[in-house]
């Protein structure tokens, strides 16, 4: 575990486990959500949310609803033929 300061509250941040650059870390005092800037000596930087390309556009296609699901067909009059 090691201790770097928090850059938005000053406060000591506890940073669990291996410390690696980018590591996410959140400020326990103020909540500050941010990352391993440098190694040696510890610094940190606000975390950037990195950019999810993988959304699409599936919230979209919600208002195509058709409103043709109920067209009757003919076959009845057809069945009825095979009768006479
Ligand atoms: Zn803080």
């Amino acid at each position: 575990m090691a201790i770097a300061n928090c850059i938005e509250c000053d406060e000591e941040v506890e940073i669990m486990g291996r410390i690696t650059l980018g590591k996410k870390v959140t400020c326990q005092s103020c909540g500050a959500e941010l990352e391993v800037a440098n190694v040696n000596p510890i610094e940190l930087d606000w975390a950037e949310e990195e950019y999810d390309e993988g959304w699409d556009d599936d919230d979209f296609s919600d208002e195509e609803d058709e409103e043709d699901e109920n067209i009757e067909t003919e076959e009845e009059d057809e069945f009825d033929d095979e009768w006479k």
